[in-house]
């Protein structure tokens, strides 16, 4: 039987509704949808140019691999798609560009700091959380390494330090909060050569992105990925061609925490076991991204090995 996104709830609910009658809304994620204080960061991907100078710059201020500038010069990367690690917290891919051979489409990836974020919703202790400008950090110390948030993120971003034996953790960007603290900008934007990457206030960059649709229509396509997708994102993107075309998921604006969080305090309410929490988010996350509004990037468009 195939289970879509509806079905699974219909299920769900015949077993959770009376555990959920007295249920508490969350609040916390809702205010921080309006939050004036959020960062954001623009990605113009057509000004991108893939020089992967922002891969080095997180590299180092992350305290990553520690590899020379050398190692980020390879572009036989783009031989393949990548994903990013527990390594590597931002990872660049190249796509075709049916409009121009000679310049192909290149995005850079990285944890998009959701405004309603899947990931804090399903961490059970508060490890994962929305600072006050809307970047997600993460507390080691608090963490339990249950991995609930790798299941709830709609981007399959964090990763998990599973070599480690002794301290593993969950890995991510983290916007760079320690270097905005100290007020300097995110590395890979600081460093990327063409500015393809503008940080500021996320209201003040929503403003920008459409009056660069507006003024240069052939240029962009009429849509800002993060506007609106899973409730609205803190990294926005620019794109010349259909974002489902270059890597990124169509994903519905709802957001993800509306999904999660009744599923976490019923099972609490319930007293199940963690495991079945697992079990549950995984289910419910795979009803997510493989229903009608996913569209799963291998299968949308080839990287560009030729370019
Ligand atoms: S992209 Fe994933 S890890 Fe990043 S904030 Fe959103 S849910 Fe959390
Ligand atoms: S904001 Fe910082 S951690 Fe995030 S991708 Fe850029 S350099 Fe890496
Ligand atoms: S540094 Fe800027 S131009 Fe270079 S790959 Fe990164 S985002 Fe693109």
């Amino acid at each position: 039987m195939k289970l879509n996104r509806r079905g699974f709830f219909q299920v769900m609910a015949a077993g959770t509704a009376t555990a959920l009658a007295s249920q508490p809304a969350q609040a916390s994620d809702q205010a921080q949808a309006s939050n004036p204080n959020s960062i954001g960061m623009l990605v113009d991907t057509t000004e991108c140019i893939g020089c992967r100078k922002c891969e080095f710059a997180c590299d180092m201020a992350n305290n990553l691999t520690g590899q020379p500038v050398k190692a980020f010069e390879d572009m036989k990367v783009y031989d393949r798609e990548r994903r990013m690690s527990e390594n590597a917290f931002t990872v660049v891919n190249r796509y075709a560009n049916p409009e121009d051979s000679n310049r192909p489409i290149y995005v850079k990836s990285q944890c998009m700091h959701c405004l309603k974020p899947g990931c804090t919703s399903a961490c059970l202790v508060g490890a994962l959380r929305v600072g006050d400008n809307g970047a997600v950090v993460y507390d080691a110390w608090k963490c339990l390494g249950c991995r609930y948030c790798m299941v709830a993120c709609p981007f399959q971003v964090p990763m998990y330090e599973y070599d480690d034996p002794l301290t593993p953790r969950v890995r991510k960007c983290e916007f760079c909060h320690t270097r905005l603290e100290e007020g300097k900008l995110p590395a890979c934007a600081e460093m990327c050569p063409p500015m393809a990457l503008t940080f500021g206030s996320r209201e003040e960059l929503l403003k920008l992105a459409h009056k660069k649709i507006e003024s240069n229509p052939d240029r962009y396509i009429d849509h800002v990925y993060g506007e609106k997708e899973v409730g609205g994102t803190s990294w926005l993107y620019l794109a010349s061609r259909e974002f489902e075309k270059t890597g990124f998921l169509k994903l519905g604006e709802g957001a993800v925490p509306s999904l999660t969080e009744p599923i976490q305090h019923a099972i609490f309410k319930l007293g199940l076991p963690p495991l079945a929490l697992y079990g549950l988010l995984g289910a419910m996350m795979w009803t997510y991204r493989n229903g009608d509004e996913y569209i799963d990037p291998g299968e949308s468009e080839e990287t560009d090995p030729s370019a």
